[in-house]
């Protein structure tokens, strides 16, 4: 009869299967295991921590980096072929397109990491939450749901909700955008396992929340 793997071995198999260490340079051993037995309620105070971070960071002007679209990639590949003085796009264009695009992607991934101090380790933990559950690429879907719970508004319309007049700059029609359907919100990344990810972080923030609220009415 062969056993349940136990928690430890589930985290050491997570951890495993990740190229973090790597890519990250200065997270080590002991920063995996560190963010890997985080509480929920200590992940949830990383992440309202994270949250002021962003806001400061924010109003120095830091962005959220996006990944690039298709039509972004193929306008890339229009632009390369334009320079090559290719009569056609080829498949060489795309190629290149889509290498310079996630290049400058992982560029400004590493700035914005930089900028907001708490995102590595939270990023780890919650790659290696979603790694645990499953998620095949754990890290760059937490990534993508850790920027997106940061700042969820629709990079369509700016959160606007609605398209604008034509060749206006600011005034609003009664069309919906198209982006997000009149919400002024994106959706979550990665599909279902993105979703459960935001859904863990949520759930993170309101323990640690009410943790916070629990300390209060005891020191009172
Ligand atoms: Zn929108």
């Amino acid at each position: 009869m062969t056993e349940a793997p136990t928690t430890q071995e589930q985290y050491a198999c997570a951890i495993h299967s990740m190229s973090l260490r790597v890519e990250a340079g200065r997270q080590g051993d002991a920063d995996l295991l560190i963010a890997a037995g985080w509480s929920k309620s200590r992940f949830g105070a990383v992440m309202m921590r994270l949250h002021s971070e962003w806001d400061s960071a924010e109003r120095r002007g830091c962005r959220i980096p996006r990944k690039p679209n298709r039509k972004q990639i193929s306008l890339k590949a229009q632009e390369i072929a334009r320079h090559a003085r290719a009569e056609t796009v080829e498949q060489v264009h795309s190629d290149q397109a889509k290498a310079e695009m996630a290049a400058a992607y992982e560029q400004e991934l590493k700035e914005t990491m930089r900028a907001l101090k708490s995102l590595p380790a939270a990023r780890l933990h919650l790659s290696i939450k979603l790694a645990m559950d499953g998620c095949q690429s754990a890290e760059e879907m937490a990534a993508a749901v850790l920027l997106h719970w940061l700042h969820p508004t629709c990079p369509a319309c700016c959160g606007r909700k609605f398209q604008l007049v034509k060749w206006s700059e600011d005034e609003l029609s009664d069309q919906a955008c198209g982006g997000c359907g009149g919400s002024g919100q994106a959706p979550v990344p990665g599909g279902e396992a993105g979703k459960a990810g935001a859904n863990y972080i949520d759930d993170c923030v309101g323990i640690a929340r009410q943790s916070i609220r629990d300390k209060l009415r005891h020191t009172r």
